[in-house]
């Protein structure tokens, strides 16, 4: 289980986020929403060490994470599908997926783990000779989503995976997400600007506005809820 209590982090003297709380159980998937500027990927960077906090607790089935650097927070099991995905274009799509074993059990584990990617993404393996910028936006984000999983995440973290891609490939990207949490019991955070279907895929979800926490509740209650209806769906 991931915990995630009174985050502050921001750029320079700035301050983004105030007191960010959440948190995700194993084979659990919970969605961040909010729109544009809220503080998601902020709160990503903060979890994962990118970006480092000025205080608040971290904890991965009770190891304190907050401050470690991002190498250890990956070595933990927290593994993000980076917004934009980060694909090294040149490199083949094979040779991309690689790079997601960094540690040794994941290294052992390759050719496991890159037959199971394969089975929820056939298309990879058709492709994997070809190299990784030459795919469309949607294999490209298979790949990315794939990456991750040969890293052998506990935590897995989705930054806006919906981002200029069809409405299918996105579903099959959910999917796969959910299959992780309920098959694999990988905890899953879709940080996600797609409110409808990031609460179609998750159990519970929360709505961060300026850096705050400003509404939590299972997916129904979000759905139902009056502001977020106004706010984010449009209805
Ligand atoms: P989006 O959905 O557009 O990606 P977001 O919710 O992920 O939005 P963040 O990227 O976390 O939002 O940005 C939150 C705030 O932090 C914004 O006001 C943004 O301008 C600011 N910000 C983000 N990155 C930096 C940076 N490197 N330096 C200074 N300010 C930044």
């Amino acid at each position: 289980m991931l915990e995630v209590k009174n985050l502050n982090a921001g750029y320079g003297h700035v301050q983004i986020l105030r007191n960010i709380s959440f948190s995700v159980d194993d084979g659990e998937v919970i969605a961040v929403l909010g729109s544009n500027g809220a503080g998601k990927t902020t709160t990503v960077r903060a979890v994962t060490g990118m970006l480092k906090p000025k205080s608040g607790s971290v904890m991965l089935n009770g190891q304190e994470l907050c401050g470690k650097s991002s190498r250890a927070i990956l070595d933990a099991g927290i593994i993000q599908v980076p917004e934009g995905r980060q694909l090294f274009t040149e490199m083949t799509v094979y040779e991309n997926l690689e790079l997601g074993a960094f540690s040794d059990a994941a290294k052992t584990k390759l050719a496991d783990s890159l037959n199971f990617c394969y089975s929820y993404f056939p298309k990879l393996k058709e492709r994997s000779e070809q190299a990784a910028g030459t795919l469309s936006g949607g294999e490209q984000q298979m790949v990315a989503v794939a990456r991750a999983l040969i890293g052998l995440p506990k935590v897995l973290i989705l930054d806006e995976p919906s981002l200029g891609l069809a409405p299918n490939i996105v579903d099959e990207i959910l999917t796969v997400a959910h299959d992780m949490a309920v098959n694999q019991g990988v905890s899953i955070i879709l940080v996600e600007q797609d409110v409808n279907k990031a609460l179609k895929t998750a159990n519970r979800g929360y709505v961060i506005e300026n850096g705050h926490v400003v509404l939590t509740g299972t997916s129904r209650e979000l759905q139902n809820n009056e502001h977020v209806k106004r706010a984010y769906l449009g209805i």
